[in-house]
Formats: structure tokens, C-alpha cells, sequence
């Protein structure tokens, strides 16, 4: 059994708040701070340059890449780290097109996280080959997979409402009319036991800011599978990916397998504070977080819906049907969400109406859960979130 009191005791958060936005920023490791600190000053400061030997600066990315490969079902030496998840969207999207060079469509879902789809539709355009990206509702993806379908892109766990997708299942659904499949880890890596090599994916992205600890703007990683890593073309063909980068050929040759997906110099720092913040990760079994993460989103399921009619629940009631976040819907939740915030519990607002509460049991617990709904039933009975102070808008929400 996952000792939660002793994963909580490896975080640092502010006296007097509750913080249920970790599947936004995840909190932070105490040991992530003492890492930042050693790498600038011991390996930086003291090694300079010489530390991309004497540190093993150089091998880093694969060397996360290989600690977050357990977390999400994947091979040692199938995932690498670097830029954003972002850019990882885009280099998974135009290697399986490349894969798939007889077909047209990249099929996606509207609960996509926006900047997936920006990318995709971008690089289908930029390519010129007549690709199209085509957008369907959540519940219509498998009935949309047919053999016009090169790839299918899906992000497991819906930003907005938590709402989980079934990625074997769909990933054979694509498989079968001959597509490929890339899923989007994002809300589900660290959140959930995730096993890319039983569902069978072909590629999968994620960042680790979110339920990875690993700081605000953290590395994103992808994983190609095994089948692919050798043959998979890197569209951003960056030194840091090619065979033999300090031969500084003058033709680009890919590094076998993932490494091929390094672009630039890696983020050491960023990097370094992510490999200390995994450690909050050892020992910890995903079943288990799983279980208490359902544990803590039913009890503040059943204690809102209790106390705040005013709320509506936006997220699946099943929990199977769930990742680790729980939202519910108010015509002025930007507003709530602020009078929130300015007591302490922590979450955050998806426009238009959605307030959102992630459940992060290796530094969250039941008493955490109480105190929040407290807050926010309190909140509502009073209609003090109707200040005009918390109408205003701030630039990130
Ligand atoms: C958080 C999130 C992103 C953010 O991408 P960045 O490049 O890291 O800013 C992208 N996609 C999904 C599905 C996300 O949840």
C-alpha cells in the first residue's frame, strides 16, 4: 500500500490553503527546490561546461524520460523529455501522417485541449498534401474512424469535465480501419495507471507540470511506440536528435528510436527539477492513487451536491468514467472560483461557467476535501463571491 501521509510529508504548500489545482500545477516537491539549487550552483556554478560529462547533462532527457516511461506503461527507453507538449503534439501528429501516407484525415474530438488542435490543423495545412483535420464530439470519435483516417489524436481525460476516454477500446477501434493512434497524457500521467504497451498506442504526449510536480512550464515528454521508434520521421530535425549530433555532419541522420524526437539543447534545469520531483513517485503504486483519488472526488461530490444547490455537476458521476479532476458548472463560477481562491482553497475557472477541483492524494487527504467544501458552501449561502472585486478578470484564470 502507497503510504500517503509520508508523500505528503515530500510537499511544500502555504499554511492555510487548500489546493485542489494540481491537475493545472502540481505543488511542490521540497526535493525539487534543493535540486534547482544544487544544479545551479554546484553543477553550473562549480562544473560549467564540463558538467554535460561529469553531470550527464547530455543523457537527461531519456534518463526522465525513462522514469516517467514506468508511470504510463512504456519500455525503458521508448519516451524522451524536452520543449513543450505543444511542439511533442506536432512531432507525434506529422510522424503518423507520414506513417499513413495514402490518408487524409487526423481525427480529433471538441474536447481536445485547444492548442492540439491549433498545431494539428497548422501542420496539416503547412504540409500541403490535401490533410484535413476533422473535430467530431467526444461520444461520435469511434463511430468517425474510418479508412479515410490516417491518425486519431485524443487527449484521455477531457480538460473541461474530467470526462475519461476508453483508449484500448478506441485505440483497436483505430487499428482495425487502419489508423493510427496518439493519445495525450496530459491529465492522465501521474493521475491514473495508464498503460500505453496494453492499449497498444502507436504515440503518446504529455506534460509534467501538471500531475508530475514538475514545475510551472516542465519539460513535456513523447513516447513512440517500439514498432515506429526506427522509422518514425522526425519533422523538427534537430541536432540533439541526429545519429552522431557532435560529428556536426552537414546532412541530418536520425538517432535510432525516440531519441530522434530530441529537437534542441536540452532544459537542464527544468529537467533536473523534474527528475527530483519524480521521486514523490517512488514507491507509489497508480492503483492505489487511483482508488484514493475516486475516494476524495466522491466525497466532494457527495458533499457539494449536499450543501451548494447553486452548482451543477459538469464531470461523468461514474468514476470509472473519470480521470482524477471533478468540475461543476455556475452561471458566475469565474466569480465563485475568485472568492474561492481569496480563502484559501485553490481551484480554477474554464470558461464559461466551469469550476474545476483537482484531487491530488499524494499531498491532498479527506480533511482537505472538508475544509474546501466548508469554504465553498459558505461562499454561496452568504453570495459573497458577488463582489465587484471578484469580477475582474485576470489575464490567466
Ligand atoms: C495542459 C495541456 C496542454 C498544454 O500544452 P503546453 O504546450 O504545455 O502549453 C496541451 N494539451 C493538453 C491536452 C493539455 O491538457
Amino acid at each position: 500500500m502507497t503510504d500517503f501521509t509520508a508523500t505528503r510529508a515530500l510537499f511544500r504548500l502555504p499554511e492555510n490553503v487548500v489546493y485542489l489545482d494540481g491537475n493545472s500545477l502540481g505543488a511542490m516537491p521540497v526535493a525539487a527546490a534543493e535540486r534547482a539549487r544544487a544544479v545551479i550552483e554546484q553543477e553550473w556554478g562549480g562544473e560549467l561546461i564540463r558538467a554535460w560529462n561529469s553531470a550527464d547533462w547530455i543523457t537527461l532527457p531519456a534518463r526522465v524520460g525513462d522514469r516517467i516511461a514506468r508511470l504510463i506503461g512504456a519500455p525503458a527507453g521508448s519516451v524522451t523529455t524536452g520543449d513543450t507538449l505543444t511542439v511533442k503534439v506536432f512531432q507525434a501528429v506529422a510522424a503518423a501522417v507520414a506513417l499513413r501516407p495514402d490518408r487524409r484525415v487526423v481525427l480529433s474530438d471538441s474536447g481536445n485541449f485547444p492548442t492540439d488542435l491549433y498545431v494539428t490543423d497548422a501542420l496539416l495545412k503547412a504540409l500541403r498534401r490535401g490533410l484535413e483535420l476533422k473535430v467530431v464530439a467526444p461520444e461520435h470519435v469511434a463511430d468517425a474512424i474510418d479508412d479515410s483516417v490516417a491518425a486519431m489524436l485524443l487527449t484521455e481525460v477531457d480538460y473541461r469535465t474530467g470526462r475519461l476516454h476508453d483508449m484500448a477500446a478506441l485505440t483497436a477501434r483505430a487499428h482495425d480501419a487502419g489508423a493510427l493512434a496518439i493519445w495525450d497524457l496530459a491529465h492522465s500521467a501521474g493521475a491514473l495507471p495508464v498503460d500505453v504497451t496494453a492499449a497498444d498506442a502507436d504515440f503518446a504526449v504529455g506534460c509534467t507540470y501538471k500531475y508530475l510536480n514538475g514545475g510551472p512550464g516542465a519539460p513535456a515528454f513523447i513516447y513512440v511506440a517500439p514498432r515506429h521508434a526506427d522509422v518514425a520521421q522526425p519533422i523538427l530535425a534537430g541536432w540533439m536528435g541526429h545519429a552522431a549530433p557532435f560529428a556536426f555532419d552537414l546532412d541530418y541522420r536520425p538517432a535510432p528510436g525516440v531519441e530522434r524526437m530530441r529537437v534542441g539543447t536540452p532544459p537542464i534545469l527544468a529537467l533536473s527539477v523534474l527528475d527530483a520531483a519524480l521521486d514523490a513517485f517512488d514507491g507509489v503504486d497508480m492503483a492505489d492513487v487511483r482508488a484514493a483519488s475516486i475516494a476524495l472526488s466522491e466525497q466532494f461530490i457527495a458533499q457539494v451536491e449536499a450543501r451548494c444547490p447553486a452548482l451543477t455537476l459538469a464531470s461523468p458521476r461514474d468514476s470509472h468514467a473519470r480521470g482524477s479532476q471533478v468540475s461543476f458548472r455556475h452561471p458566475q463560477g469565474y466569480a465563485v472560483m475568485q472568492a474561492l481562491i481569496d480563502r484559501g482553497v485553490i481551484g480554477d475557472f474554464r470558461a464559461p461557467d466551469i469550476l474545476r477541483f483537482g484531487f491530488t492524494p499524494l499531498y491532498i487527504g479527506r480533511d482537505d476535501v472538508a475544509k474546501a467544501v466548508d469554504v465553498l458552501a459558505d461562499i454561496l449561502d452568504r453570495g459573497s463571491w458577488n463582489a465587484p472585486r471578484f469580477h475582474a478578470r485576470a489575464a490567466v484564470t
